[in-house]
């Protein structure tokens, strides 16, 4: 049975990290006049309000988005589209990265996002409903490997696993590198904690053995969320990635380093 919930976490710095660059790398893709393929593996259930109970209890998002909004100015992919949630939703609105995106994709554009949790999953459908986005209750690396190579082709896929599943670090580079076969145009983004125990390092040796196109490895670093807390970063891999990240990341990388 799975306990994780993103609510505890939603708007936290690795969610600030993984969330900019997901929103650069849409803004990229999108102005092409071509329709694109969105696909997430593992959606949360889309909007979290920051003054529930949970958030405010691990004080993460105070930690985070909260702390860092300075970070990017008005005109920011990230901004923009936080700016939106919040005005379409309340003030202490925060989008997971399916809103995010949806915010983002246009009519022509198709999104396909796994859930397994049941009560994720059911806040998800209503949250996606008005941009006509496929949402299914099914294992996302199962649903992945069964849309690639999607249509339309061009487009981006987000693996965001919770890691409950310890096993999920030694399939996800076989699950990756079978996924950039099929597919091997699309844009694909794995997230990944980084561990006091290192626990995340021998997927990364396995990944970086790939030798996949394009790729990007960012990770930033950051004091634990609480005293002895075993996640201390976050790191993201994108294969195929789309043009603009590295100096996003870069950027990142002087802000980050800055927290101490
Ligand atoms: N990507 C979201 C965001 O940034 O807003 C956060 C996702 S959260 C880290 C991971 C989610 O994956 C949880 O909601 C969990 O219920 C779900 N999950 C866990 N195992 C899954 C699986 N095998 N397939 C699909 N979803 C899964």
């Amino acid at each position: 049975m799975l306990s994780y919930q993103h609510i505890y976490h939603a708007g936290n710095l690795a969610d600030v990290q993984k969330h900019a660059l997901l929103c650069v790398m849409l803004d990229y893709m999108t102005r092409k006049d071509k329709p694109l393929s969105y696909i997430e593996t593992h959606a949360g259930r889309g909007l979290y309000d920051l003054t529930a109970p949970e958030a405010v209890k691990t004080g993460e998002a105070a930690q985070g988005v909260i702390r860092v909004a300075d970070w990017f100015p008005p005109e920011h992919p990230y901004a923009r589209a936080l700016t939106q949630v919040r005005s379409d939703h309340g003030d202490s609105a925060y989008p997971g990265s399916p809103l995010l995106a949806a915010g983002m994709l246009r009519p022509m554009d198709s999104i396909h996002l796994a859930e397994l949790h049941p009560r994720e999953f059911a806040a998800l459908k209503q949250v996606m409903r008005p941009f006509g986005a496929h949402v299914h209750q099914q294992d996302g690396l199962e649903l992945a490997q069964s849309l690639c190579p999607p249509t339309p082709r061009r487009g981006l896929m987000l693996i965001d696993p919770s890691y409950e599943v310890k096993t999920d670090y030694a399939t996800l580079p076989g699950q990756i590198a079978a996924l950039h076969r099929k597919w091997n145009v699309g844009v694909i983004a794995l997230w990944y904690p980084i561990l006091t125990t290192n626990a995340h390092k021998p997927m990364l040796r396995a990944l970086e053995a790939l030798d996949l196109p394009g790729v990007l490895r960012h990770e930033v670093r950051f004091p634990p969320a609480r005293a002895g807390h075993g996640m201390v970063g976050s790191g993201l891999f994108i294969v195929n990635t789309p043009w603009g990240v590295a100096d996003e990341a870069k950027r990142l990388d002087g802000l980050f380093g800055r927290l101490g």
